[in-house]
């Protein structure tokens, strides 16, 4: 583009004088779109995350592991990228970091970079993420340090390219379906078979499969498809390499269409497990059945999403039920409970590091709005399906609401799902390291920060920028 502005400047600047004298509107905006990939599949025996019981490091790759980008400009002033990981999880840390180099890099705001991880189980560790669930040598805490510092040169590369990249594209998004995901806490896993036979599953499940495509306008080929799936990626639990489920849809998606890039964006399936599981023909089957949810979507039309962009992201103080002294955490050190003894030891090293714990958690909370069509609520943490349930009931046909996004930092259970307790109600937050159960009001502070970053001016002339806080 640079070259041929630069070769024929004058007769263009002349038929751009034409242009204004016979038009009297500005010329319509139209996307740009860059795409990139990267591997991101440890080349060293690293240990891998999300189960506990794991007692060696990875042994071999099933499939690799993929960093991908997605960037947009509206040709107005507005851009963004998009970081999808084939990963389990990534800590504040590490997400801050990444952000804050590409924000300086390509003088971006803050708002405007997303991250999102697939949470797939048979990923690497990844910095701190659940380190209390592990108990590591100094050898194979040291493989994670190198992994960690490898991976975030990947990640800033791989955005950087697809904002180098950007091109005349098209936009467009709908909503698919696909019904694998079934409530874990409601249906005890060996009768899900027998209960989805007899069309008994209980408890609440989110089975909508977002898609947005984007594509190249000369030709029409994808370039892009992005979707959505709430469901956790723990089909496999073995020692391979993988991205699950949504490994092998991405797999099934750019074989259906060749150049492009499938990019999966993790939704709010905190409590969602694909049941049956433990195989790879399952996997393969789960991610076949979301990439023919994505094509059905793209196949029946997408609705076009118009050049305007806008982001919005806040950080929210969620607090914890309650804090331990440091009795209580010199007791816990000594716990036979391994786990316990394990966070109380984390929590001590924060306490003589800060001094004290803090009572709330900076909690992540993203807005984009893509015209007038789309808005994409980007929530960090495990988020359970009440939130997407509720937050699509508030905001509407517009809204496409993600889970695991920018850090994952525990479960984010809603109200009730904290009161029922259990494993994402609160049992999660020994793994994650953090010092109890979320206090009661954490679902009404997320949603009411969504509410307000959603109903801030839509993008284009006007738009205000809130107050960060
Ligand atoms: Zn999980």
């Amino acid at each position: 583009m640079k070259t041929r502005g630069a070769s024929c400047g004058l007769l263009s600047s002349f038929a751009a004088l034409l242009f204004i004298a016979t038009v009297p509107t500005a010329a319509a905006a139209e996307w740009k779109a860059g795409v990139a990939r990267a591997k991101i599949t440890p080349q060293q025996p690293v240990w891998m995350s999300g189960y506990a019981a794991r007692d060696r490091p990875a042994e071999g790759t099933l499939h690799d592991l993929w960093a991908k980008a997605l960037a947009l400009d509206d040709g107005n002033g507005g851009r963004a990228v998009l970081v999808t990981l084939d990963l389990c999880g990534i800590d504040r840390d590490f997400s801050v970091r990444v952000r804050k180099r590409l924000a300086e890099r390509h003088k971006l705001d803050r708002a405007a970079i997303a991250l999102n991880v697939s949470h797939t189980h048979t990923g690497p560790v990844v910095g701190s993420n659940l380190r209390p669930m592990y108990f590591l040598d100094e050898r194979q805490g040291k493989a994670i340090d190198d992994y960690t510092a490898w991976l975030e040169e990947q990640v800033v590369a791989v955005a950087s390219d697809a904002l180098a990249a950007l091109a005349p594209a098209t936009v467009g998004w709908g909503r698919g379906t696909a019904t694998f995901a079934v409530n874990r806490r409601n249906n005890v896993e060996a009768d899900v078979p027998r209960l989805r036979e007899a069309g008994a599953l209980k408890g609440p499940v989110d089975h909508d499969l977002p898609v947005l495509a984007v594509r190249d306008p000369a030709t029409n080929r994808l370039r892009a498809v992005v979707f959505g799936y709430a469901c956790h990626a723990t089909t496999l639990s073995f020692y391979q390499w993988s991205g699950d489920w949504p490994g092998f849809a991405q797999i099934e998606l750019e074989k259906s269409h060749p150049g492009a890039t499938a990019l999966f964006v993790a939704g709010c399936g905190a409590d969602q497990n694909p049941l049956p599981r433990r195989t790879v023909p399952l996997a393969e089957d789960y991610g076949r059945r979301a990439a023919a949810g994505a094509n059905a979507t793209i196949s029946a039309g997408l609705t076009p999403v118009a050049p305007r962009f806008r982001a919005d992201y806040s950080e929210v103080g969620l607090p914890f039920a309650a804090l331990p002294t440091r009795e209580q955490l010199e007791k816990d050190a000594a716990s036979k409970d391994k786990h316990i003894a394990s966070r109380a030891k984390f929590l001590a090293q924060q306490w003589d590091r800060d001094g004290g714990l803090p009572r709330t958690y900076p909690y992540p909370v993203q807005v984009w709005r893509l015209g007038d069509e789309l808005s994409l609520v980007l929530l960090g943490g495990e988020v359970v399906v009440d939130y997407a349930l509720r937050l699509k009931q508030e905001l509407g046909n517009t809204a496409w609401i993600a889970g695991y996004s920018n850090h994952v930092m525990a479960y984010i259970p809603s109200r009730r799902v904290l009161a029922e307790g259990g494993y994402e109600g609160g049992g999660a937050m020994v793994y994650y390291g953090l010092p109890s159960p979320w206090s009661p009001d954490v679902e009404d502070l997320i949603v009411n920060e969504v509410r307000r970053l959603a109903a801030a001016p839509a993008a284009g002339a006007g738009a205000q920028k809130l107050p960060v806080r």
